[in-house]
């Protein structure tokens, strides 16, 4: 019962720290959703800032292409041969932050003007840009090439237009030479983290630029199988929260990308943006919170369950010392109990006999003699007095009397079988029988009985002046007690009666019924 009780205990503790655990797991969970949550929005929004930027630029690039493609008519009809344009497009080049030089080339791919004059008459045909250019019949597409490395040893790309003539055939190139460097103030501005860092890259893979610049990295092939920037790219979204291994760096990171695709612009190969940082950076601080609830789950329950044992190891023992002392108290009152019944036994039985004593006889003749008076039932007493025992003493000592007396006892005990009667020793050699519900005749019978049942004991009495073995003597009373007579009075009939018996020449029973005359 108590075991089930502390079984009860801990399950209730177990119950109390799995709903513990399950909310701190809870405020983990709900806290790393929210830290995940809140670092996609920033990054995303970085990435908004820097295409937003690249569309003006590059609107403001495919625009001064459009004018200087037009212009080009009038300036090859003048007749300073293309020096006008040149310096023309110096001054365009001051508008556009970001582009080194702006270039015309010929249909041979031959500059013919320049806003860098050392470039003038140079011949480009097979560079890709320049082919690229060439085979594609839209005079609306913005070409943006591929990056390539300038004699500054920095990757540059060039944004292209054709020039068509005026029926509509290939008539040459109009170039801007763009120098990523230049974004690097716009990418550092998005990294609001130490561990951050933002790349911008051709939609064919080659990395343009890396903030903050890492060895290796410009210029490196990012279209790699499983590379965030694949994988951007085969999702056909235009923005993307991607996180794993940075193909690059082998980093683990958070990333958003997003394609940079101005609208009204006719890109054929858009720019791919990347901002990330560290995942480890990002979950800092939330791992350290995890780690706390985590430390502090573990020590409540060490401690509770510590507290619990204890508590219940106490609680056994002072049970166990209950119990102990109960079982104790329990013997010890057993042990009372049956001292007190040995002490009840001496105190109504006689010590040399064993056969009741004079003051349990008392006790049994008072009930005995109201319940005979109640259901009018005759009662008889019968008073024992063993013949010459003073001599027997004397011959035979006292001890052999004292054994004598014990048979005597024994033999009248014996031969009271019936529930009912009830044999004491009145005092000194003599004994006395109480026979409920016993008439007179029934009476004498017994006491006849009695007398023989001593003399067939054989002990030997040489001082016997009526026998030459041990006799007895009998006086008893018969009466139907009324309630005007005196229990006494049957006793003191009883002890006349064996008077006379003893008178009458001893060995005999002498009886009387109720107030008659002895029989
Ligand atoms: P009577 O036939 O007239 O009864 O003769 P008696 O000698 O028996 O006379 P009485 O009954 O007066 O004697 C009692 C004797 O019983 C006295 C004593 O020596 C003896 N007696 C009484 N109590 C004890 C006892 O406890 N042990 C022994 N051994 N003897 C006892
Ligand atoms: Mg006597
Ligand atoms: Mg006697």
């Amino acid at each position: 019962m108590a075991s089930k009780r502390y079984r009860l205990e801990w399950l209730k503790l177990l119950l109390g720290l799995v709903v513990l655990g399950s909310y701190l797991s809870w405020s983990v969970v709900e806290r790393r959703l929210s830290v995940e949550a809140q670092e996609y929005k920033r990054l995303t929004a970085q990435t908004q800032i820097v295409d937003n930027y690249l569309n003006d630029q590059l609107a403001a690039i495919s625009r001064v292409l459009n004018i200087v493609r037009n212009n080009i008519p009038d300036w090859r009809a003048a007749n300073d041969s293309m020096a006008h344009a040149n310096h023309e497009m110096e001054e365009y080049l001051k508008a556009l932050t970001d582009v080194r030089n702006l270039s015309v080339y010929d249909r041979n791919g031959t500059v013919i003007a320049s806003s860098q004059p050392e470039l003038l008459h140079k011949n480009y045909q097979h560079r890709a840009y320049f082919q690229t250019t060439l085979n594609d019949p839209s005079p609306d597409t913005l070409h943006i090439g591929e990056p390539m490395l300038a004699v500054t040893g920095l990757y540059v790309f060039m944004v292209t237009k054709r020039i068509v003539d005026e029926n509509g055939e290939f008539d040459g190139v109009v170039l801007a030479s763009v120098d990523p460097l230049r974004f690097r103030t716009t990418l550092a501005s998005v990294n609001y983290a130490d561990d951050m860092w933002s790349a911008l890259a051709h939609s064919k893979g080659k990395q343009l630029l890396m903030i903050p610049e890492q060895e290796g990295q410009r210029g490196k092939n990012l279209a790699q199988p499983g590379s965030f920037f694949t994988r951007h790219i085969e999702s056909g979204r235009d923005t993307n929260l991607l996180t794993g291994t940075v193909y690059a760096t082998g980093e683990k990171r958070v990333m958003a990308l997003r394609t940079i695709r101005p609208s009204g612009l006719y890109l054929d190969e858009p720019l791919i943006l990347a901002v990330g940082r560290d995942l480890d950076a990002v979950y800092k601080d939330w791992k350290r919170f995890a780690l706390t609830r985590l430390i502090f789950f573990i020590l409540i329950s060490l401690v509770s369950c510590f507290l619990m044992y204890r508590v219940q190891r106490s609680k056994r023992r002072t049970e166990k010392a209950k119990r102990a002392s109960a079982a104790l108290i329990q013997q010890q009152n057993e042990q009372l109990n049956a001292l007190n019944e040995e002490l009840r036994k001496l105190a109504m039985h006689d010590a040399l006999t064993g056969v009741a004593n004079r003051r349990s006889f008392d006790e049994r003749f008072e009930l005995e003699w109201r319940r005979c008076r109640r259901e009018t039932l005759p009662l008889a007493v019968v008073m024992i007095d063993i013949d010459y025992f003073k001599a027997f003493n004397d011959h035979y000592g006292h001890v052999i009397g004292d054994q004598c007396l014990q048979s005597v006892a024994q033999q009248l005990q014996q031969y009271s079988a019936r529930g009912s009667d009830f044999v004491a020793r009145f005092g000194g050699e003599e004994f006395i029988c109480l026979l409920p519900n016993t008439d007179f005749d029934q009476a004498a019978q017994y006491a006849e009985s009695l007398r023989l049942a001593i003399e067939q004991l054989n002990i030997p009495h040489a001082s016997s002046e009526v026998s030459g073995r041990l006799t007895i003597s009998l006086g008893f009373a018969v009466c139907i007690p009324g309630n005007d007579s005196a229990s006494t009075e049957l006793i003191v009939k009883a002890d006349e009666c064996l008077y006379r018996a003893k008178a009458g020449g001893r060995n005999q029973a002498v009886g009387v019924d109720g107030c008659g005359a002895p029989g």
